[in-house]
């Protein structure tokens, strides 16, 4: 018979819960994002405050949703890290609570390896070079003796907050859209390309300078059409490199890109043009999946339950810089 797995996610602005079941199906799925004021970024406090608010009616949702109930359910899965630590532990004090309460196995799971299992599922993937590019994270991260490894990433922001602060700088209303969905439609109202830094060091790459240039290159008086246009075809660009030099170094057959930013066409575009020339299989995660959500920690949580990995109520303290690489994958070795 399936197991079934309930999974919280809250590491960062959105606060996620998923249910899905051992033959991959899912459930349930639901998502609530905590909203900052026009032109703030994500104040850890105010996002815990909001996940803790919302996290019993988004469980009840989702166990409706889903024609369950708790004591139907297997095991409980919680996002243990990496993240905010005051966002972590709503997840953390949800899924304790409820394996307490009902007696169930809870296991904690980590954020990044949770978006490659669940592109792996989604994307019918066995062994990707995966681009995971969001608001929190921009890494590439790929199976290589025995673990995910991180082979390139950022050296100071990620690619989603450079869009998002470059939208803020210029002002663009994201009150009903990503803001780098906005810089998405600026950039296809483009005349000319404006040089902005290319920073690509080895596997790693910086996207600091270039939201600095960026935004100076508007005070000079380019148009901000074609600013988003070149910012969005130079970060892209960078990400692009990385990944197919991973590919290349590791000659594996498929790439994913997963992470809210996964949902740029022009983003998917480029690495599409690239795994082709490689003979590699592409697949962009569709948003509910590739955001961060519920349903990725939950699968992840069941591969691991599955394969005997076994958690004490007394483990499951949060671990803001939890590294992909400290995990060991039961399930693929
Ligand atoms: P996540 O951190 O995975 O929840 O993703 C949120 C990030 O994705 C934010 O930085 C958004 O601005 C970004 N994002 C959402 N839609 C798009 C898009 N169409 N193009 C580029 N970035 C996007
Ligand atoms: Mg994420």
């Amino acid at each position: 018979m399936a197991l079934i797995s309930i999974g919280i996610e809250s590491s960062a602005d959105k606060l996620g819960v998923g249910i899905v079941d051992s033959d991959g199906n899912i459930l349930a799925n639901n998502v609530r994002t905590y909203k900052p004021g026009i032109g703030n970024g994500v104040i850890p406090r105010d996002a815990a405050q909001h996940h803790s608010d919302h996290v019993p009616n988004l469980i009840k949702m989702g166990l409706d949703e889903a024609k369950i109930n708790m004591n139907e359910i297997d095991i409980v899965s919680f996002t243990q890290g990496s993240g905010m630590g005051p966002c972590l532990r709503v997840d953390a004090v949800a899924a304790r609570t409820l394996a307490s309460k009902f007696n169930k196995p809870i296991v904690g799971v980590n954020h990044q390896v949770a978006h490659v299992e669940i592109g792996r599922l989604i994307g019918k993937m066995e062994d990707p070079v995966v681009l995971y590019a969001s608001g929190g994270n921009t890494q590439v991260i790929t199976f290589t003796e025995g673990r995910y490894r991180v082979f390139g990433e950022t050296l100071d922001i990620p690619v989603g907050n450079c869009l998002d602060v470059f939208g803020r700088e210029m002002n663009f209303d994201n009150s009903s859209k990503p803001m780098g969905a906005i810089v998405e439609e600026k950039a296809r109202l483009k005349e000319n390309f404006v040089n902005l830094p290319y920073v690509v060091k080895g596997f790693d790459i910086s996207f600091s300078g270039i939201l600095t240039a960026a935004i100076k290159a508007v005070k000079a008086g380019n148009s901000v059409h074609d600013v988003s246009h070149s910012l969005q075809e130079t970060v892209f660009a960078m990400m692009t490199e990385v990944t197919e030099r991973a590919l290349a170094h590791t000659k594996k057959s498929e790439v994913l890109v997963t992470g809210g930013v996964a949902a740029n066409s022009r983003l998917k575009e480029m690495l599409s043009i690239m795994s082709e020339e490689h003979g590699a299989r592409f697949f962009g995660l569709p948003a509910p999946t590739a955001i961060d959500n519920g349903a990725m920690i939950a699968w992840t949580g069941l591969l691991m339950h599955q394969n005997g990995h076994k958690q004490s109520l007394e483990d499951t303290l949060v671990r803001q810089h939890y590294r992909p690489e400290e995990v060991e994958i039961i399930w693929r070795n």
